[in-house]
């Protein structure tokens, strides 16, 4: 099977090429085939008067000079000509590619592909093209260590290598026919190598299709599991002692708190199954329903389990609950534990003198055997789907589910999403919080926004400062981080601790720079997104975020609800001086409100330009290409189409569906 080789037998790679693919997932070379690219370089020629100064773009014209190449200092030329669009004249040069100008014939039309100086009228070209219409180039997420370039050749060499012949189709015939849908290798190559937009559109449809098609007919098939499972958990929770704990609390619930928290009781009190989202927006005291929930299982002698994205979070969800529940027995459970802890943990887990437990994804993993488990939560990102479910059974308990997630979902979109769920709301924020104050500046008023921040910090406040996002590379982001770290620490001078933390540090390294920064010993922390979800340091109530026309609505709402989660008032900086209208859009509407909410259908508005972010710790999965929003009319046809298979009781062992069957378990779950 070639599709199943390693990276490295391909041709002209090598085992340390193949390490560094690792990075993004990329074992054999089946994943290079189905890593498809997230935009491309329009390569689709412009007139001048769509052009937008310091852009790059594809412009054509004709050559009305000749190439004129001059050298100077070392080995640095410049080759120049001029072309004509129209009317227009257009000064085109080229640094250090003098072998262009065999490309170029006087009179002839020519595509270059460079930066538009409008001021100017003149294009620093970087490409030369070939063909000039319709021509697009992959654009891949890479990692430190792999270039596009090396992304590209070994993609390239996986098609060479006729790997694509052995993809077998997933989606069945009469799926195909009814939708008019490509096959499944034309469209995985046409998603790579389109011949032109019209079919890596197609191509697109198909791709898209296929994933939410999967998604669904897993969800439909959830569905039917837990209908089926009448004889779940009835656990007998002590209602005393759980109002007891509520009462000795240092606040008094919200009403939505309290309605949800009921509705979660008497899930967990029936007999049914149960498979709830608990939805509320940052800040508004998921964590203690979700806690107390626990807490109601370990009063029936039941085991429940929290599990989270990130180490960072477990270990913050774990000291938070040994402080709700000094008595208990609550224990840690992450893949950067040391052996000897993390043998003690499974040990405990396992003989039942644990009673709850906290963690990353280790929670599903083999060597955890549970004792009693009688409820398992889940906070954002992670999702339960099938498999899940299976590996819990597997493991001799049936536990109710609880999903906790902070992104506002739209009614209409729930209700697709999470069709298998039932859903509670906290639609209400605790007393007494003031509302965060929401400015934009742009980058010319940083220092007067640090001159501000030193006159806060002072006050004893702390402050994230989160360094703009890159989106194809980690490591560009990390140099972002760097660099503003420096400046900072160049500003404040010795006044105040500023520690940098990003995505590439070790966790335990990430730990020790959370600890400090909460127990004050630094004032400011530098961060790339990695504190984005839940993170709660009650004391910081200043959030800077850099470049912030670059993030999405939705991760903006989730970054601001760091701050404000004391009672003292709190402030978001957004800096960014946008290029376009939706980042503009984008600042005005964070300044205008902190309803989640009213951010989410705002974000609803906006789409439409291929954004992927609102959907990130919604708990609804990531798709590789399809877009909950955008594509929700093929989610709703897909919804459709899986229910009606799979309300067949035989559906299973129908011939037609053969490849459903195959797929299912195999395909891409759900978290
Ligand atoms: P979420 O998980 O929904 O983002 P948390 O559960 O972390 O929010 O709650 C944020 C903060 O508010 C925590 O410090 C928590 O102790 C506090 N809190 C929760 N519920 C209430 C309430 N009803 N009144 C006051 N404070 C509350
Ligand atoms: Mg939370």
């Amino acid at each position: 099977m070639l599709l199943q080789e390693p990276i490295a037998a391909l041709k002209g790679f090598g085992p340390k090429t193949a390490e560094k693919f690792t990075k993004l997932g990329l074992y054999i070379v089946k994943d290079l085939l189905l890593y498809y690219p997230f935009r491309y370089e329009d390569f689709k020629s412009k007139s001048i008067f769509e052009l937008v100064d310091g852009e790059k773009a594809v412009i054509t014209g004709t050559l009305v000079t000749p190439a004129n190449v001059q050298y100077y200092g070392f080995k640095r030329n410049r080759l120049s000509f001029k072309m004509k669009q129209g009317e227009a004249v257009i000064a085109v040069s080229f640094f250090n590619q003098p072998y262009l100008a065999d490309k170029l014939e006087l009179g002839k039309e020519v595509g270059v592909f460079g930066k538009w100086d409008a001021a100017k009228s003149a294009v620093t070209g970087m490409k030369i093209l070939a063909q000039v219409e319709d021509d697009m180039q992959p654009v891949y997420h890479v990692a430190q260590g792999v270039s596009q370039t090396s992304l590209i050749k070994a993609i390239k060499s996986a098609f060479d290598s006729g790997a694509l012949e052995e993809l077998e189709e997933n989606v069945p015939s009469i799926l195909l026919e009814k939708y008019r849908l490509m096959g499944r290798q034309e469209a995985v190559r046409a998603m790579h190598f389109p011949k032109d937009l019209a079919e890596y559109k197609q191509a697109l449809r198909r791709i898209k299709f296929e994933e939410l098609f999967y998604f669904q007919l897993n969800l439909q098939v959830l569905k039917t599991e837990n209908k089926a499972e009448s004889n779940g958990l009835a656990i007998a929770y002590d209602g005393e002692k759980i109002r007891k704990k509520i009462s000795s609390l240092p606040f008094t619930l919200t009403e939505a708190q309290e309605s949800s928290l009921t509705e979660i009781l008497e899930d967990l009190q029936s007999g049914r199954h149960m498979n709830r989202l608990l939805q509320g927006d940052v800040g508004s005291g998921k964590t203690i329903i979700a806690s107390l929930a626990m807490y109601a299982a370990y009063t029936a002698g039941l085991q429940s389990a929290l599990m989270v994205p990130t180490e960072i979070l477990a270990q913050q969800h774990f000291e938070s609950l040994l402080n709700l529940f000094p008595d208990l027995n609550v224990v840690l459970l992450t893949s950067g534990m040391k052996p000897v802890v993390k043998r003690a943990a499974l040990s405990g887990i396992a003989d039942g003198t644990v009673d709850m437990i906290v963690g990353t994804h280790s929670l599903i993993q083999d060597a955890v055997q549970y004792h009693k488990l009688g409820l398992v939560i889940t906070d954002e990102q992670h999702r339960f789907g099938v498999n899940q479910r299976r590996i819990f059974r597997e493991k001799g308990s049936n536990p109710d589910v609880l999903m906790m997630t902070a992104t506002p979902i739209p009614r209409t979109l729930a209700i697709t999403a999470f069709g298998e769920m039932d859903v509670s709301v906290i639609d209400q924020m605790p007393a007494g919080r003031k509302p965060i104050i929401t400015r934009w500046v742009k980058h010319e008023q940083l220092e007067t926004v640090l001159t501000w921040l030193q006159t806060e910090l002072d006050k004893g406040a702390q402050a994230y400062v989160i360094s703009p996002l890159i989106e194809e590379s980690e490591a560009l982001d990390l140099k972002n981080a760097v660099a503003l770290h420096e400046e900072l620490v160049a500003f404040f001078g010795d006044d105040c601790a500023i520690k940098l933390m990003h995505g590439r540090m070790k966790n335990d390294e990430k730990e020790q720079i959370m600890q400090d920064f909460k127990n004050k010993r630094s004032q400011i922390l530098v961060s790339t997104t990695v504190i984005e979800v839940g993170v709660n340091v009650p004391d910081a109530t200043v959030m800077i975020i850099m470049d912030a026309d670059r993030f999405g609505l939705s991760q903006l709402h989730q970054l601001r609800g760091r701050v404000g989660r004391g009672s003292k008032q709190s402030y978001c900086i957004l800096v960014a001086n946008p290029k376009n209208e939706v980042g503009k859009r984008r600042m005005t509407a964070m300044c205008e409100t902190t309803d989640g909410f009213v951010l989410a259908e705002e974000d609803l508005k906006m789409r439409g330009s291929g954004e992927i972010f609102g959907t990130r710790q919604s708990g609804i999965p990531e798709f590789q290409v399809a877009d909950i929003v955008e594509d929700y009319n093929i989610l709703e046809e897909a919804r459709r189409v899986a229910s009606q298979i799979v309300s067949d009781e035989n559906w299973q062992t129908d011939p037609k569906w053969e490849v459903l069957t195959q797929n299912l378990d195999r395909h891409k779950e759900l978290d």
